[in-house]
């Protein structure tokens, strides 16, 4: 079995499932896929993760305000952040971090949303999902000060090997999406061969970023079969066994997904 430890259900483009979410899971798990973790990334989408995690068995979700999501008058507060990971199924806060790629003029407030959530993440013990792009000593440096408890992933990890030594000695997971698969990511592919079995996770980041033969279409779930084979291969893994390990991974980092 396979988790998609990262998805964005309520966004996905749905043409090839004639629209249907329903039939894209079920496309999904007949091709392995057992378990859907889907990300809030605004308070505007809560509602939704959590109304998809209530629908489906295997559908969890995290809240949080993506770094990109962040409005001059949106940031996020304590209390709502701590009354959202309150509600059921949410098993996880975030995506949060730090992306100064696209928005590098709002790095104070992406910081001080991070360190809310960071803060959350310590009040409730539940795992940290982050996004970091271009911000790899900022990231860390704030990692470093929460000094959480618990793990947490650094997600869709585009980064280098110093950055994922620096994660993995703190604790953190690293999750590997289609980017892997990319011709032109040849260093991530160095990095991904490195990463201990026992810290790995895949996902898909759908609707974007589909993996090869897909690249260019809408990114689903069920994608997620041709990353893992993909990095089996890489790795120089058996399929099943890098499935075994990603998935055992996956609950061990969210304790509160609900495995079947
Ligand atoms: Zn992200
Ligand atoms: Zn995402």
């Amino acid at each position: 079995m396979l988790v998609d430890s990262h998805c964005h259900l309520d966004r996905l483009e749905l043409g090839a499932h004639d629209g249907s979410l329903d039939r894209a899971l079920a496309a999904a798990r007949e091709r392995g896929v057992g378990h859907f973790l889907c990300i809030g990334v605004s308070a505007d989408n809560a509602d939704a993760v959590c109304e998809l995690a209530a629908r489906h068995e295997d559908v969890d979700c995290s809240v949080g305000i993506h770094p990109l999501d962040l409005e001059a008058d949106a940031a996020p507060s304590l209390d709502w952040l701590l009354e959202q990971l309150a509600r059921p199924h949410v098993v996880a806060i975030g995506e949060t971090g730090l992306d100064y790629h696209y928005e590098p003029q709002a790095a104070e407030r992406q910081q001080t949303s991070f360190r809310l959530h960071l803060e959350a993440a310590r009040r409730t013990a539940k795992p940290v999902i982050v996004h970091t792009r271009e911000a790899r000593q900022d990231t860390l440096a704030l990692l470093r000060e929460a000094d959480l408890p618990q793990a947490g992933v650094l997600h869709c990890f585009t980064e280098d090997w110093a950055m994922a030594r620096a994660a993995l000695d703190l604790g953190f997971y690293i999750s590997l999406s289609g980017i892997v698969t990319f011709r032109n990511a040849e260093a991530l592919r160095e990095v991904a061969k490195k990463i201990p079995a026992d810290r790995l996770l895949v996902e898909t980041d759908s609707p974007y970023l589909a993996p090869v033969p897909h690249r260019g279409k809408p990114n689903l779930p069920e994608y997620v079969r041709e990353v893992a084979e993909f990095l089996a291969e890489l790795r120089g893994e058996p399929f099943e066994a890098l499935a075994e390990r990603t998935t055992d991974n996956f609950y061990r980092l969210f304790p509160l997904a609900r495995r079947r």
